[in-house]
C-alpha cells in the first residue's frame, strides 16, 4: 500500500482505518450478502447503519434533545438557499458576517428571497481575519444571523460565537465541524458538507432547533423544507446511503480517538507546529491574522511566487501533495483535518525546513 499525505482542502484525507474497514464490508456487509450501496435505504440493516450513525453525531457533539439532525443531498451549497426559505418570517430579513467567498455565496444566494444586511465583513484585507463583533451591530428583530465558524480558503476561525442575544445563529460549519468543542444549544441551525472533516463528499449534515422548522415561505420547495426531511427522518427521498455509512464509520472512529475534545487538542498541536515554524521562518509566512488562525486551513506563501510554484512541485514529488492555495489567493495551503495523521504535519514541516536552507 502506498499512501501519500493529502493535504486538499476537499474532498479531503480520511483516516486509513476506515477505508480499510469499508473496504472489508464492501462487498458482503457483516453477512447481508449485498454491500451497503446496494440495500434498500428501508431495509432493517440499512436503518441499523443510518440511526447509529445519527446517534454517533448526537454524542460527539453533545446534541441536545431539542434539536433534530438530518442528512441531507445538495452539499453546504443548497443549505445557502435553504437556510433562509425555512427560517424567514413574514419580515424576511437576516444578519450575515461576510467573512470570505463561502460567506459571499450563502449571501447572494439568501438576497434572492429577503434584506440581507452585513454586519462586518473583512474584505479589505482579503479576508485575512475575523471582524470584531459586538451585540449591538447585530439588529435583535433579524430572522437569523449568519456566519461561516471556519473559511476554508483563507484559514480563519472565528475566535468565539458572537454575541446576538434571542436571534438564531445558523452557522455553515462545514470545513470546522467536529474539529473543535462547540456548544450546540447556542446555535439555532448547524450545516456542513461532510467532504472535508467528515466522509465522501455527497451527504451534507444539518442540525436544527426544532421549533425554527415548519414555518418556511410558501414558496420554498417540498425538498427544501426542513419539516419534510425532519418529518420523514431524512427518508422523503433515497438519503445518500453509503456517504452516511461512511460517516457513521468516521464517527466511530473519532469516539474511538476519545471524541472531539481529544481531536481539539491534537488538532492544535498539529496547527501549532506549523504556526510556530511559520512563525520564525526567513523563507515562508502565514497569511492569516493571527487571532484568527484556523486549525484546519494553513494559509502560507514564501516570498515570491516562482518559489511558491517549485514548494508545491518538490513537496509533491516526497509525497506531500495537495498543497497549492485556492486559485483565488494563491500561495500554499495546508489543510489539516482531523484525518490528517500528525507524521504528515511533522514531515511537512521537516520539509519546510529543507526547502528554506536550499532556497534562502
Ligand atoms: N462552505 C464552506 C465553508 C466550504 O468550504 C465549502 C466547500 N469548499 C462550501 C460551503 C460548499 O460546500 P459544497 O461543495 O458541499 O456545496
Amino acid at each position: 500500500m502506498s499512501r501519500v499525505y493529502n493535504f486538499s482542502a476537499g474532498p479531503a484525507t480520511l483516516p486509513v482505518e476506515v477505508l480499510e474497514k469499508a473496504q472489508k464490508e464492501l462487498v458482503d456487509f457483516h453477512g447481508a450478502g449485498v454491500s451497503v450501496m446496494e440495500m434498500s435505504h428501508r431495509s432493517s440493516e440499512y436503518m441499523a447503519i443510518f440511526n447509529g450513525a445519527i446517534e454517533k453525531l448526537k454524542s460527539l457533539m453533545s446534541v441536545p434533545d431539542n434539536y433534530k439532525i438530518m442528512f441531507l443531498h445538495g452539499g453546504a451549497s443548497s443549505q445557502f438557499g435553504m437556510v433562509p426559505l425555512n427560517l424567514f418570517s413574514d419580515k424576511r430579513k437576516a444578519d450575515y458576517v461576510n467573512t470570505g467567498a463561502w460567506s459571499k455565496k450563502a449571501i447572494a444566494e439568501a438576497k434572492r428571497y429577503g434584506t440581507i444586511n452585513v454586519v462586518a465583513t473583512s474584505e479589505d484585507k482579503t479576508f485575512n481575519y475575523i471582524p470584531e463583533l459586538s451585540k449591538d451591530m447585530f439588529d435583535s428583530e433579524a430572522d437569523y444571523v449568519h456566519i461561516t465558524t471556519n473559511n476554508t480558503i483563507y484559514g480563519t476561525t472565528f475566535p468565539e460565537l458572537p454575541d446576538v442575544g434571542d436571534v438564531p445563529l445558523v452557522g455553515d460549519m462545514s470545513s470546522n465541524i467536529l474539529a473543535q468543542e462547540y456548544d450546540v444549544s447556542k446555535f439555532g441551525l448547524i450545516y456542513a458538507g461532510a467532504q472535508k472533516n467528515i466522509g465522501p463528499a455527497g451527504v451534507a449534515i444539518v442540525i436544527i432547533r426544532e421549533d425554527l422548522a415548519g414555518s418556511e415561505l410558501d414558496i420554498c420547495p417540498k425538498m427544501f423544507n426542513y419539516k419534510t426531511h425532519i418529518d420523514n427522518g431524512s427518508m422523503f427521498n433515497t438519503p445518500p446511503t453509503y456517504a452516511v455509512y461512511m460517516a457513521g464509520l468516521v464517527f466511530e472512529w473519532l469516539l474511538e480517538k476519545g471524541g472531539v475534545a481529544a481531536m481539539q487538542k491534537i488538532n492544535e498541536e498539529k496547527a501549532g507546529w506549523l504556526y510556530d515554524f511559520l512563525d520564525n521562518s526567513a523563507l515562508f509566512s502565514g497569511t492569516a491574522q493571527v487571532a484568527s488562525r484556523s486549525t484546519m486551513n494553513v494559509p502560507f506563501v514564501t516570498t515570491s511566487e516562482d518559489l511558491d510554484a517549485k514548494f508545491i512541485k518538490e513537496a509533491a514529488q516526497i509525497g506531500l501533495k495537495t498543497l497549492k492555495g485556492h486559485r483565488s489567493v494563491g500561495g500554499m495551503r495546508a489543510s489539516i483535518y482531523n484525518a490528517m495523521p500528525t507524521e504528515g504535519v511533522k514531515a511537512l514541516v521537516d520539509f519546510m525546513k529543507e526547502f528554506e536552507l536550499k532556497n534562502k
